[in-house]
Formats: structure tokens, C-alpha cells, sequence
């Protein structure tokens, strides 16, 4: 068996007193198995699920011919006959047709039928010319309009145009949006395969935590970093299973890491993963776990352990799990999840991940950075009144101070190998929020 420690010594770069992030992420994707069990779920369910499987239209969407807009269908002959002739041109209407009651008869070439928007376009037409470009005709049934009113063809939407039977509509590994369960319902689709949701148990470490309803006593904090990692697990749509406070003492740590390896496919904790005195996961996991610790070459975030666990007393005794020992402050909690593990779930669902999208803004001011390691700065990123990004960091950059993240809306993004940005020069950033 390779382990993953021997594995991560391998990679260009290695250096695990100062990893650069794309080395660990990296690293930590060659790791990611994806989960293979599959369920079948009603379509109001599958929001936010990995599908399974492609799904292959079984149908055209539309299935016929229809029309655009609110009009007149006609053949389309009727356009050049009318431009040779040098006048306008003059049809019969025989009829109409609404969405959902089609105009049984045939149409000859002096005639047109009344159509709305969604009616299937009769027999015999091919164009649509709209109610506006319209006006009487010489009596009461006709009606008329320019020869080049519209160009032949136009105003009609094809049967197919949206979907062809038999072609791939989704294909696995995407992670269901709301247009995709409209998609699957204009398929007549109402049920699909998707990946069973991947389990992750997490659980924050620290004699001075405190659980909300707790009384805080002299230097004990709130436990936040469970709240956050639930959240952000919630967003990923992950069973989210909380372990709750582990104290500071060896025997009760590795008595939690081992039952959550047992429910879980990946844990995450918070804190000890440091070199302080009470920092016990390192020499803890090193027994029973194979597990790579490193000082990522990142700011915030930059102690890091990540590696395989098991449920028994030694490596590759029991379940399995993939572990994640994130660092204590509040930030660095975030921007590691964000930036190392984020993928690695993703993955693991049995998802295809798209990396996170960067824009690029002007700061509105100078940023002092140290080149050979990555920066996540918050920042307040708005557009002018030209449509230009701008970007402020927010005013404390400490790993501690999760009021920075509620405060910001992006991460300023600053490479490994950049250094200090003066005033008004472009940076990279992350956008919080996405639309669908
Ligand atoms: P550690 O990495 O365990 O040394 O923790 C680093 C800092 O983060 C310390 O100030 C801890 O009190 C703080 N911290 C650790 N875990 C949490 C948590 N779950 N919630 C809030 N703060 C935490
Ligand atoms: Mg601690």
C-alpha cells in the first residue's frame, strides 16, 4: 500500500514546511474516491444532487413546430411571389391555431392561419410573420404586409431546438440547478439516479471551547467553527453529521476520530493541528492514522493536516475515512475549507467541480503581501457607475476575526509568487455569492 505520506513527497514542489496551495489541492485530488452507491429520487428532491447517469432525451423538446410569436403562419413561397410581383403581399386566413389546439386543416399557398405564440404551426407553413407588421386586407377574412416584412423561415422554433431525442440532455456528474429540474420535466422526466450524499463528520477541538447555552467563563470562547463547517457542508448538500467539542486529551481524541472514520466518509476538525503544547492530533494520528502534515505556504489557513484514518486501532484496520485537520481561527477555517477541501467533497460526491470564479478589480488601495505564498484577503468588491470593479480589503485581516468574512463579500485573491499591490492595480477575486 502507497501510503498518502510517501504519496505527497512525490509531488513537484513538496516542501511541507511551505506546500503552495495548488501542490496541496493537488495532492488532495488524487485522494478523492468518489462514492458509488446510487439512489432514485423524485425531481423536487434531486435540487442540489450529483446525477448518476447521462440522461438521454426521450423526446424532442418541442416535439412540434411552433411558433415564436403571436401572428400569422404562412408558406413561405408566398414572400417571393409577392417580390416578383413587386407588391405586398395579401393571404386568406383560414383558421387559427392557439397553443395547445392546433389548426387541423391544410394551408394553400393564399392563405394563413391565425397562430400564437406556442401553437403548432400548421401544415403547409414554414413562416411566421407577427400580428404588428400586420393590417387588414381587402376584406374581411385577409390580411397584409410587406413582402420583406420577414424573411422566410423566421419566427418558427423547430422541433428539437432545444432537445433531440436521443441526445445526451445532463450528463453525470452534474450537480442538479433549478434549470435542470425544469430541463427534466420538459423530458416528462420525473425521477433521476444520483449519487448517494457523501457523510462528513466534523467536531472542533479545544479546552476552552464552549457550546452555545454553555456559560462562558474567563477564556473560554463559543464554539463558531462547527456553525460555519455545517454551513458550508450544508451548501455542498453533504450529510452534515456534528461530533461536538472533543477536550484537549489524546484518549478522547482518537476515541472521536475513530467513530466518526466509522460513520463517515471524510471528517474534518478544527484546531490542535498546530505545534502548541495541547496540539495532540499530530502525535495521535501519526499512530493510528497516514496522515501528511503540512504548513501550507497560505495565509490564513497554514497549518494543515490531511490523510486517511480508520475506525480500528491501526492503519487499514476498519472503515476508512479521509481526514481534514483544519486549523483553529475562525478564518482559517473557512478559506481552508474554501480553497482545500471544497473540491475534494465535491469530487467525492461524484460531482465534475468547476473552479470557483475569479474577476479580476482595481484595489482601492495598497496591499502589503510577501511573495512564496498564497493570500485570501477579504475584501468589499462593488462596480462603478461604468461597470468597472473595485475592491477594498476589509480592515482586519487577522485569522481570528470572523467578522471580516460577514463584513466582506469576495476573497481577495493574491498569488504565490506576487508581491505588495500598490493603489488602483487589478487583483484577483472571488465572488461570495453565485446566482442559480
Ligand atoms: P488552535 O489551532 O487549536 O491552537 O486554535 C487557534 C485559535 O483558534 C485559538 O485562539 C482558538 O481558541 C481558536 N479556535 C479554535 N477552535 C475554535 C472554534 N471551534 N471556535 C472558535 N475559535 C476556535
Ligand atoms: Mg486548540
Amino acid at each position: 500500500m502507497t501510503t498518502l505520506n510517501e504519496f505527497s513527497r512525490c509531488v513537484a514542489q513538496y516542501d511541507p514546511h511551505a506546500l503552495p496551495v495548488p501542490a496541496a489541492q493537488a495532492i488532495v485530488r488524487q485522494w478523492a474516491a468518489p462514492v458509488t452507491a446510487v439512489e432514485r429520487v423524485a425531481l423536487r428532491d434531486a435540487l442540489d444532487r450529483v446525477l448518476a447517469a447521462d440522461i438521454v432525451s426521450p423526446i424532442d423538446v418541442p416535439s412540434h413546430d411552433n411558433s415564436a410569436m403571436d401572428g400569422y403562419a404562412f408558406p413561405r413561397a408566398a414572400l417571393a411571389a409577392a417580390q416578383s410581383g413587386g407588391s405586398g403581399v395579401e393571404l386568406t386566413v383560414a383558421g387559427k391555431a392557439l397553443a395547445g389546439h392546433p389548426f387541423a386543416g391544410r394551408v394553400a399557398p393564399n392563405q394563413c392561419v391565425r397562430v400564437m405564440t406556442g401553437a403548432c404551426i400548421p401544415e403547409g407553413c414554414d413562416t411566421v410573420v407577427p400580428q404588428e407588421l400586420v393590417e387588414p386586407g381587402t376584406d374581411a377574412s385577409s390580411v397584409r404586409f410587406a413582402a420583406d416584412a420577414v424573411a422566410p423561415g423566421a419566427n418558427r422554433r423547430l422541433a428539437g431546438e432545444d432537445l433531440a431525442r436521443g441526445h445526451a440532455a445532463l450528463r453525470a456528474g452534474r450537480i442538479l440547478r433549478a434549470s435542470d429540474l425544469g430541463l427534466l420535466a420538459s423530458l416528462g422526466i420525473g425521477e433521476v439516479s444520483v449519487r448517494r450524499r457523501l457523510r462528513v463528520a466534523f467536531f472542533s477541538t479545544g479546552d476552552e471551547l464552549r457550546s452555545l447555552g454553555e456559560p462562558l467563563d474567563a477564556g473560554s470562547v463559543y464554539d463558531s467553527n462547527r456553525y460555519t463547517l455545517f454551513a458550508m457542508l450544508r451548501r455542498l448538500n453533504v450529510d452534515a453529521l456534528d461530533l461536538g467539542v472533543v477536550r484537549d486529551e489524546p484518549a478522547v481524541l482518537e476515541a472521536a476520530l475513530r467513530s466518526a472514520a466509522a460513520s463517515a466518509d471524510v471528517v474534518l476538525t478544527s484546531g490542535g493541528v498546530s505545534v502548541g503544547e495541547a496540539d495532540f492530533t499530530k502525535q495521535l494520528l501519526r499512530t493510528f492514522g497516514d496522515v501528511a502534515f503540512w504548513s501550507l505556504a497560505m495565509r490564513p489557513g497554514r497549518p494543515l493536516a490531511f490523510g486517511r484514518i480508520w475506525s480500528g486501532e491501526r492503519p487499514g484496520v476498519g472503515l476508512p475515512a479521509l481526514f481534514f485537520g483544519l486549523p483553529g481561527n475562525p478564518v482559517a477555517v473557512m478559506v481552508a475549507f474554501y480553497q482545500i477541501v471544497r473540491e475534494v467533497l465535491l469530487l467525492m460526491s461524484g460531482a465534475t467541480p468547476q473552479p470557483l470564479p475569479t474577476i479580476h478589480a482595481a484595489s482601492r488601495q495598497a496591499i502589503r503581501k510577501r511573495a512564496g505564498r498564497t493570500e485570501f484577503q477579504r475584501g468589499i468588491a462593488e462596480q462603478d457607475a461604468h461597470g468597472q470593479w473595485h475592491v477594498t480589503p476589509t480592515g482586519s485581516q487577522s485569522s481570528g476575526v470572523l467578522s471580516s468574512m460577514s463584513e466582506a463579500n469576495c476573497f481577495i485573491v493574491l498569488g504565490h509568487d506576487e508581491g505588495t499591490i500598490d493603489e488602483g492595480e487589478r487583483v484577483a477575486i472571488m465572488l461570495f455569492d453565485g446566482l442559480i
